[in-house]
């Protein structure tokens, strides 16, 4: 008795093109989104770490390095959009924090100078350290 023609190479091929939009936050963002905990290995690399498993991470800018080797954001769990690269790695290109499910864009601030810096450090005005400061990302913008 005849089966129908569907082959276990069709059947990869359909889960590929269910799975594929789950891969990505919108068919309008083509970069890979990975949600994990934020933490440094003792090196002072940073690693996501996900479902128990720690991928390393890089970033487009030494700006966005920088922040994801802040002390402060270490333990946090993070939403992470950028490029899986062939050696392993991860470059992230956008960082959010996340708290109750929402997304919060990252930025060093000095009250006193009223400047915001793009990594953390000291205020280039006044020296002072800057303050790490959430805010709601708003909807469909980095
Ligand atoms: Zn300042």
């Amino acid at each position: 008795m005849r089966r129908s023609g569907i082959r276990p190479s069709h059947v990869a091929l359909i889960l590929s093109m269910l799975l594929a939009p789950a891969l990505y936050a919108g068919q309008t963002n083509p970069l890979t989104v990975l949600d994990g905990e934020l933490l440094t290995n003792q090196a002072g690399l940073p690693m996501l770490k996900i479902n128990g498993r720690e991928e390393a991470l890089s970033a487009n800018t030494p700006y966005l390095l920088h922040t994801l080797e802040d002390k402060r954001l270490a333990g946090r769990q993070v939403h992470l959009e950028g490029i899986a690269k062939p050696d392993g790695t991860f470059e992230a290109h956008w960082l959010y924090t996340v708290h109750d499910g929402k997304l919060y864009s990252v930025r060093y601030y000095c009250p006193r100078c009223n400047i915001v810096a793009l990594e953390p450090g000291n205020c280039v005005c006044c020296q002072q350290p800057t303050e790490l400061q959430e805010i709601p990302k708003p909807a469909n913008s980095h």
